[in-house]
Formats: C-alpha cells, sequence, structure tokens
C-alpha cells in the first residue's frame, strides 16, 4: 500500500462520522467555496472564479499548507493577492466542512495508537516493511513512530544519499521516545551504478561516465522510429531472451500523449501490455457519450450536439451507422445549423420537424427536375436518391432522440433531485453499457463507466455535505464535471503479467528489470509546469515553483532509475514534422558511447508488418521466402505476385461493361481532358464534390439557363412578342425565378432571403442581359426565320455511317446521346443565307472544337419534320449567356463534305477527319484502355483546381509513390 493510503484507512476506520476528502473531492469543495464567493473575496481573480483550472490551482496551495505549513507556503507565492485567495479558501475550508472532513495530513498527525491497536493486529500481519522512502516529512515521521510499536518487526529500506541526516536523528529520537530499538545496517552497492545516480541528484560537477549495461542510452530518428525500435526491442527480450512481460515498464513523461501509441504497438506485436498510469475520467468515450445529452440539455439542444448524439446512436430504439460526411451536410443543408443557438426541447423539436420536412419535400421536387435531364449522370441521381432516404432516415432518428431527452428536459425546467438525477444518468447508461462491456477491444472503456458508477456514490456525499436537496440541474451537472475530470481510471488490474505503460512519478516505486524511458527531450524531461500563484523563480533559500517542480520531477526519474536492474534511455531528433530536438538538459550530468543501443537486426514483429515486408520483397522482384507457419497470412498477397500495377485495364469486357453502350459528348471529353477522371467518374461512378451550398452548382446553373431560355423562346413564339416586352414586363425574372424555385428550395441555406435573392438576381440579369444581346445584335446573334430549341438525339453509330463511316463500322452499335440546344432555320446573313445554325448555350466554361465538329456531324444525320432535308450551309457555334457573345464559329459546306473552323488562322477539315478524331478517341477507351492521370500526361498538364474527385486522385497517387 502507499503509505497514504494506510493512514488514510486506519484513521478513516475509528472515525465513521468523518468524511475523507482526497484531492478529487477537495477540488469540488474549493470549487464550490470559490463559486459562493465575493468580489472583495477573491480580488482580480473574481472573473475566473469558475474556471477549472483557477480550482486545481487554490487546491495545489492549500494541500501544500497542510504539508509544509501556512508560513513556509506563504513565502512561497507569488504575491499578495495569490496570498489572500489562498488564505480565503483556507478559512473557508476550515469554516464550512472543517469538522466533516479529514484528509491524509489530518491522519498521519491526529491518529491514536490505541485507538487503533485491535484493528491493526486483525487487518495486517506482525511485521511492517517499508521501502521506496527517499525523505520523511515530519508528519510521516509522527505517524510511522506511532504505528512501528503497533507491530512486531518493522524493516525499512533508505536511501542513504537522499536521507536528510537531522531529520534521521529526529526520526530516531520520536522512535527511543516510543521505545523502538533501531539496528541499522548498510547494504553495500555498486559503484558504477550509484556514482551516476548520484550525479543525476546533484546536478553539479563534471559529467560522469555510463559503464556496463546499467543505463544505456539511444538515439532514434523521430517518434515512429523510436515506438518501431523500442517495441522490437521489448519483444525480442521476451521471445528471445526469456524474459517475462511484467519484468519490463515502458516510463513516460509525456503520458498523456503517447501512451496508447505505445500499447497499441505492443498489441499489434501480440506482447501483453497494460496502460498503467492512470487517466482523467473525463478523457473516456465512454463517459463523454453519457453526460453528452445532459450538456445538450443545458446548452439549449445546439443542433451540433444533437448531430453528433445522433452519429453515436445515442437516445435510439436501434443501432444506426450513419455516415457523419453525409449527416453534415444534410444537417447544414437543412439550416439545421441556423435556428436558435438555445431553445427548449419543445421548440428545437418543432424547428427541426419543420426544417426537415421541407427540406425532404425539396429534395424530391429536385430529384424530379434532374431526372428529365439527360445530362445528368445516374449516379447523381442515386446520390440525390441517397440523400432522400438519409434525410428520410433523420427525420425519424432525431424525433427518437428528441422523445428520449425528455426526462432530462424536466430536470432542466423543474430542478433536479439527486436520486432522480442519478436514476437519468443510469438510464443513458444501459445502452452505453451493452456496447462497450462485452467488446474485449473496449475493456478500458468498460472500466471507465464502472468508475462512474462508484462516482455517483462520491457525488451523493458531496452533495449531502454541501446540504444541497434541491439541486438544479446545471448545480449537478457542474459536480459532476468536477468529479470527472479530476477522477481518474486504471485501464488494467494492478497484478498482471504484462508490460507496463507508467508515468515517472508511478515507476519511482515499481521493481522492474529493465525499463524503457522514452523521450528522454527537453521540455520533456522536465516537463514543465506551473500554478500562478506560486513564484516561479526562486532564491537560492526559497526555491521558486519551477525550481521545486524540475526537483521533484529529477528525484522521481533517480527512484526510477534506482528500481531497476536496466535501464535504455531513448531520447529523439526530430519531431514527426522534422523539428530538430534537444535531448533534456539532465543528460549532460553522464558521458556515454553513442551506440544506438536498439537497432539490432530488423526483423517484422507483427503479422501486418510481414505483409508489407512481403509486399516490398515482391515489389522489388525478390522471391522472399517465409516459414511454412505464415504461408496463410500471405497467401492473399500472392494473388499480385505476377502483376505490376499500371493504368491499364487488360480486360476489354471489363471496359465494356463499365463503359456500356451509350456515350455523350460530355464524356467524351471528359476523357480527353483527363483519362483518369473518365475512369473515375464514368466507369467507377464515384461522386463529384461540389460546394452547392451558397450557389448553385454547374449542373443547376446550366438547367436553370437552358430551361429559362428554352420556356422564354417558347413564349415568345406563340405570343409573337419582342425581347423588348419580355425585358419590360419582367418576364424574364419570373420566368427564371419559377425554374429556379426548383432548386432553391432544396437547401435551406438558399431559401435565406438574401442569398436567395442573390441567386435569383444573378441569373436574371445573366439571361436578360443575353437577351439583349440578340436584340441589339441579330445578325451576329443570327436569328432564324424559325428557331427550334433543345432538341435530344441518340444516334447509333451505325445510322451515320455515310458521315462518319470508320466509326459506324467499328462501334456501329454504341449510341451517341445528348442535346442540340438551339437551331436556327433560315439565317440570312448581309453575304450569304445559312440553312441552318446550330447553336449551344455556354453558361460558363468557353466550348470546345470538338463538339461542334460531332454536333454537326449528329444534326446532318438527324431526321425531323422542321429541319430541311439537304441543307446546303451550315454554321454552328457557341451562344455565351454570362458574356453575351457568341464565338468560335464552325461552317459545314456538305457538297464538299467539309468544315472550315474561324481559328487563327483558319483552317478546314473533311468530315471523314471528324470520323477519324472520334475513331480516335473511342479506341482510347476499348482498344488502348489505358486512363492515366491528365496531370502525368505531359501536354493536358491537367485541370485539376476545380475537380471534384482530387482527393480520390491525390490518394491514389500518393499510395504509388507520386507520379511515376
Ligand atoms: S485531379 Fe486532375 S488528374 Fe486527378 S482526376 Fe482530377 S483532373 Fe484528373
Amino acid at each position: 500500500m502507499v503509505i497514504d493510503q494506510f493512514a488514510d484507512e486506519v484513521y478513516g476506520h475509528n472515525h465513521h462520522e468523518m468524511i475523507y476528502a482526497d484531492k478529487h473531492l477537495l477540488k469540488v469543495f474549493i470549487a464550490n467555496i470559490l463559486e459562493s464567493a465575493t468580489q472583495k473575496e477573491l480580488g482580480p481573480f473574481y472573473p475566473l472564479k469558475d474556471s477549472l483550472g483557477l480550482v486545481g490551482f487554490v487546491a495545489e496551495a492549500v494541500t501544500q499548507a497542510k504539508d509544509e505549513g501556512e508560513a513556509a507556503l506563504m513565502a512561497r507565492l507569488a504575491n499578495d493577492q495569490a496570498r489572500s485567495i489562498v488564505q480565503f479558501a483556507l478559512k473557508e475550508m476550515k469554516v464550512v466542512y472543517g469538522a466533516n472532513l479529514y484528509d491524509t495530513f489530518d491522519a498521519y498527525v491526529k491518529i491514536d495508537a490505541e485507538e487503533i491497536r485491535d484493528y491493526v493486529a486483525s487487518r495486517f500481519s506482525k511485521r511492517l516493511f517499508l521501502d521506496g522512502f527517499t525523505n520523511l516529512s515530519w508528519a510521516q515521521m509522527i505517524f510511522l513512530s506511532k504505528i512501528m510499536p503497533l507491530f512486531q518487526d518493522t524493516f525499512m529500506t533508505l536511501d542513504p544519499i537522499s536521507v536528510d541526516k537531522d531529520s534521521w536523528s529526529k526520526f530516531l529520537e520520536l522512535l527511543a521516545a516510543k521505545s523502538v530499538e533501531v539496528l541499522e545496517e548498510e547494504l553495500a552497492s555498486s559503484a558504477k551504478v550509484t556514482v551516476p545516480l548520484e550525479r543525476l541528484l546533484s546536478d553539479q560537477g563534471a559529467p560522469v561516465s555510463l559503464e556496463g549495461d546499467f543505463i544505456r542510452v539511444a538515439r532514434p530518428r523521430d517518434p515512429e522510429a523510436e515506438l518501431i525500435q523500442v517495441c522490437r526491442d521489448i519483444k525480442r527480450r521476451i521471445v528471445d531472451d526469456g524474459m517475462l512481460p511484467g519484468e519490463i515498464a515502458v516510463v513516460l513523461n509525456n503520458f498523456s500523449e503517447r501512451a496508447r501509441e505505445f500499447s497499441r504497438k505492443l498489441e499489434e506485436y501480440e506482447v501483453p501490455v497494460k496502460v498503467s498510469g492512470e487517466e482523467p475520467l473525463s478523457s473516456s468515450i465512454a463517459v463523454q457519450l453519457l453526460i453528452l445529452p445532459f450538456r445538450a440539455a443545458l446548452a439549449g439542444y445546439p443542433s451540433h450536439l444533437l448531430i453528433s448524439m445522433l452519429d453515436h446512436g445515442l437516445g435510439l430504439r436501434e443501432a444506426v451507422q450513419f455516415d457523419l460526411d453525409g449527416l453534415e451536410a444534410l444537417a447544414r443543408g437543412a439550416g439545421l445549423y441556423i435556428g436558435p443557438r438555445r431553445s427548449s426541447l419543445q421548440e428545437r423539436r418543432s424547428e427541426w420537424k419543420a426544417k426537415l420536412e421541407g427540406h425532404l419535400e425539396a429534395q424530391k421536387q429536385r430529384l424530379e427536375v434532374l431526372a428529365q435531364d439527360d445530362s445528368v449522370y445516374d449516379i447523381d441521381l442515386q446520390a440525390r436518391e441517397a440523400e432522400i432516404q438519409l434525410c428520410q432516415e433523420m427525420l425519424e432518428k432525431s424525433g427518437q432522440l428528441l422523445e428520449a431527452l425528455q426526462g432530462i428536459e424536466k430536470f432542466r425546467e423543474d430542478g433536479a433531485d439527486l436520486e432522480l438525477f442519478q436514476k437519468e444518468l443510469s438510464s443513458w447508461m444501459e445502452p452505453l453499457k451493452i456496447r462497450f462491456l462485452d467488446n474485449a477491444d473496449l475493456e478500458t472503456e468498460a472500466m471507465a463507466l464502472a468508475k462512474f458508477e462508484e462516482l455517483l456514490g462520491k457525488l451523493k456525499v458531496v452533495v449531502n455535505i454541501m446540504g444541497g436537496k434541491n439541486q438544479t440541474l446545471q448545480g449537478l451537472m457542474a459536480l459532476l464535471e468536477i468529479l470527472i475530470s479530476s477522477e481518474e481510471y486504471r485501464s488494467s488490474p494492478p497484478l498482471a503479467n504484462k508490460v507496463e505503460i507508467l508515468p515517472l512519478h508511478s515507476a519511482r516505486f515499481r521493481h522492474r528489470s529493465i525499463k524503457y524511458i522514452v523521450d528522454f527531450n527537453d521540455g520533456i524531461f522536465p516537463s514543465r509546469r506551473t500554478n500562478p500563484l506560486y513564484s516561479l523563480d526562486g532564491s537560492r533559500e526559497i526555491p521558486g515553483y519551477c525550481q521545486i517542480k524540475e526537483r521533484e520531477q529529477r528525484q522521481a526519474l533517480y527512484s526510477c532509475l534506482c528500481s531497476s536492474s536496466q535501464v535504455v534511455i531513448t531520447y529523439l531528433s526530430a519531431s514527426r514534422e522534422g523539428e530538430l530536438m534537444m535531448p533534456s538538459l539532465w543528460l549532460d550530468s553522464w558521458t556515454f558511447e553513442k551506440t544506438n543501443a536498439l537497432e539490432r537486426e530488423t526483423a517484422p514483429m507483427s503479422s501486418a508488418e510481414l505483409m508489407i515486408q512481403f509486399g516490398r520483397g515482391m515489389a522489388q522482384g525478390g522471391e522472399p521466402v517465409v516459414p511454412e507457419s505464415t504461408q496463410s497470412l500471405i497467401a492473399p498477397l500472392k494473388l499480385y505476385a505476377d502483376s505490376e500495377f499500371s493504368w491499364r485495364i487488360e480486360d476489354l469486357a471489363v471496359v465494356q461493361s463499365l463503359v456500356g453502350r451509350s456515350l455523350s459528348y460530355t464524356r467524351l471529353s471528359e476523357l480527353c481532358k483527363c483519362p483518369f477522371k473518365f475512369f473515375l467518374r464514368r466507369m467507377l461512378r464515384l461522386e463529384e464534390q461540389s460546394n452547392e451550398l451558397y450557389e448553385l452548382s454547374p449542373i443547376e446553373k446550366g438547367i436553370t439557363y437552358h430551361a429559362a431560355l428554352k420556356s422564354l423562346y417558347d413564349w415568345k413564339q406563340k405570343e409573337n412578342a419582342t425581347w423588348d416586352r419580355a425585358i419590360e414586363e419582367c418576364k424574364v425574372k419570373e420566368v427564371v425565378e419559377g425554374i429556379m424555385q426548383r432548386f432553391l428550395a432544396a437547401n435551406t441555406v438558399r431559401l435565406l432571403p438574401s442569398v436567395r435573392r442573390a441567386m435569383a438576381e444573378d441569373a436574371t440579369g445573366t439571361i436578360q442581359g443575353y437577351l439583349e444581346f440578340e436584340r441589339d445584335n441579330a445578325e451576329k446573334a443570327c436569328i432564324g426565320e424559325r428557331t427550334l430549341v433543345e432538341l435530344p438525339f441518340e444516334r447509333r453509330l451505325a445510322d451515320m455511317a455515310c458521315l462518319a463511316s470508320g466509326c459506324g463500322k467499328k462501334y456501329g452499335d454504341m449510341i451517341l446521346r445528348g442535346r442540340i440546344d438551339r437551331i436556327d432555320i433560315n439565317v440570312a446573313q448581309k453575304k450569304k443565307v445559312y440553312d441552318l445554325v446550330l447553336s449551344d448555350y455556354k453558361s460558363g466554361s468557353s466550348g470546345e472544337w470538338d463538339q461542334l465538329k460531332l454536333y454537326t456531324l449528329v444534326l446532318l444525320s438527324l431526321e425531323h419534320k422542321d429541319l430541311p432535308r439537304s441543307p446546303e450551309l451550315i454554321r454552328s457555334f457557341f451562344r455565351k449567356v454570362r458574356e453575351r457573345t457568341i464565338s468560335m464559329n464552325l461552317d459545314a459546306i456538305t457538297s464538299q463534305s467539309r468544315m472550315d473552323l474561324s481559328t487563327r488562322p483558319k483552317s478546314s477539315l473533311s468530315f471523314s477527319d471528324v470520323d477519324r478524331e472520334l475513331l480516335q478517341t473511342l479506341d482510347k477507351i476499348f482498344e488502348q484502355r489505358e486512363f492515366r492521370p491528365g496531370k502525368m500526361i505531359e501536354e493536358k498538364g491537367g485541370d485539376c483546381y476545380f475537380c471534384g474527385l482530387k482527393q480520390n486522385c491525390e490518394s491514389i497517387l500518393n499510395c504509388r509513390g507520386g507520379m511515376q
């Protein structure tokens, strides 16, 4: 037992009427005192009275006031303000709790040996063994001098280096007064071991050489290398040297940062391991989930906490796996984050219901619109359907969650009785227990829950001492959170034959055959600790807070070294980010050989490492030899033994089945720009990410412009109207708003008046501006006698064989689908008359010649009652809606099967050239079948900035080692 625990137990046995104030309860009481203090009492600290940090600082000072005496403590505090707050806390502690509480100091000095004689005789044996003491405090001397006579024999080991001679003689005097006979014996130890240890404590003088094996120092490259080297060395010692796991420990002074990493790695190596240090209960995930609903209630049910609860399945009748990204997108889209920050449960419920229902309806409408548009991929439609399904599910599950929260809401409104509060906590705990208790991987969380249940008992004590009956939910939660943040939990039982990962202070008195002291770097050994109530830099007579903490840690390291037969110290050369790191200044005490103590030959230590090594061996063309017993592990990798990564799909049938029979210009152009994007989008059907929250997505924008222009044209022809009239009568605005409505409603953010107005004005202005261009530049705009809009087509390549014989023959079954935006018939220009003018609206990007060439051929192959049978002269171009102009003229002279392009300089090509180009593109897909990223193809360079599949592409390139 730890001596404090021993004293508390024997004192507590005879004082049932009092409660033991451990450091956690002490913090709760201090928090209570500070919380009810006035501005005058706390002075400049008043604004911080609710801060957990201040509570911790004051609690540390109050504990030390007892240990060292109030006067000694006051001399060490920073200033009068610090003294005043500590004195106030000490005074209040006495007044409010004095009679009810005792602490370890009281147990040491107030214990009455006669009162506990019988208890000690029955509870403990006849002999007392005292080990691991460096120096005894005055209170401990009093306690031990009273206790020792109760035992038949006492054996005590003391380290002569650290024992203060004066206090030892005082202790002997106390023992003599109790008629205790003392026999002293000095045990010899090796100078090789003691000299470096003494040097560490003295902190002055020439460095001492580390000889032999007792302390060895290694310098790994970075934390990752350190982790692997240390864990491999541990496993080798167990497997090759026959050590027991329980003989080994890893010691950390940055425990919370790295303990998990070491335990996971050792687990991967199948080494039994326990993380022995204690962690604050507040860091347990199970505990965080448990108090989340109560926190949410106090915070007025903000949407982000509700989403988090849904994500973790809290309050739901059965387990659901939500995709967090989808959930987030849905919450943003439905405007759940836009509501009031705090509200009652009832109001939040109605708000969420209305928003989710509205959103669901709008999503359905949008799906309907998109489904009618040919240019929308099936995969996009499926994604919209999935969104609708998620929205339906969210509507149902959020209803369940908000209903489950009703019990907590009742407390919030009416005030909470402690028992009911505990009952409510238990009801939220039950499902978590089911989730965590039977899961071997979550053993730690199960322990945290067990500790939490114990803590509820402590909460009861605290509430009783504070005399509160009708507590508010806020008050109870504040107490609970203080207890949670100060309570610690062990993650495994104390006696187990496992490698133990320990914080420095716990490693002091645990004897192990070998300890690995890792991250022995400046800033970690010692770690900087601070308490602003204390003077940080002291003088020789009165050391400052930092010096005392440094000294404490130095002594802890000393004790840690004393209690090991061998030690390996590792310090890092650099951080993970490559930043250089200094070794601990304590290393200056020693000189040592800079060999790397951990670098023995490397071999895989886990199945994962074995697979990596095997894979690497094969990739380098080798033939790794593996033992028979591990064959099953590597069997799956053998499947790839003869394959080499390539961007090519070997099997034509695979490409045919992924691509299908129908193609459109958009898909073909995608292939030309970036074959890999074509592969991801068209063949694997991955969805592109797009930010469509505050503006219309490119698809929606395109659909809006096309649909608006179509309906304006239909209206103009039907009414025999002019664009002037359309503009005067605000017809454009009316049409645009009507069409956009379907998209605006699909997202609540867009329905916000300002966002909605901005979007509608943008689209109306663009379209109106374009119509003005047609009105003012009729000739340039090539307005025909008649106009056809939105002419969908679906042509088998075989049906176009007279125009494109190559494609027709080879890929006759392929279907070319699309839509010609507009055809003007009989367009008279100054010098010539065009039978047909084909045009395509462009809302953003500039168009491509290939589209004009292909669409011209398609137009020539179409049979339509409104189109002339044998057009002679056809012009094709793009109508750039935003820029109010046309661009890129292509004139097709059918009698000569020729196309003239307005390139600079002008160029011409025959229909068979167009056929050949299309054939080449199709061959790329079906014959070459190589889908490299555009950015790897030099002449393309990739259009990666706006690519919605950038992440997928980059992760593949990265795992292949870049653009090789
Ligand atoms: S990021 Fe660039 S190279 Fe990769 S798929 Fe997108 S466009 Fe192609």
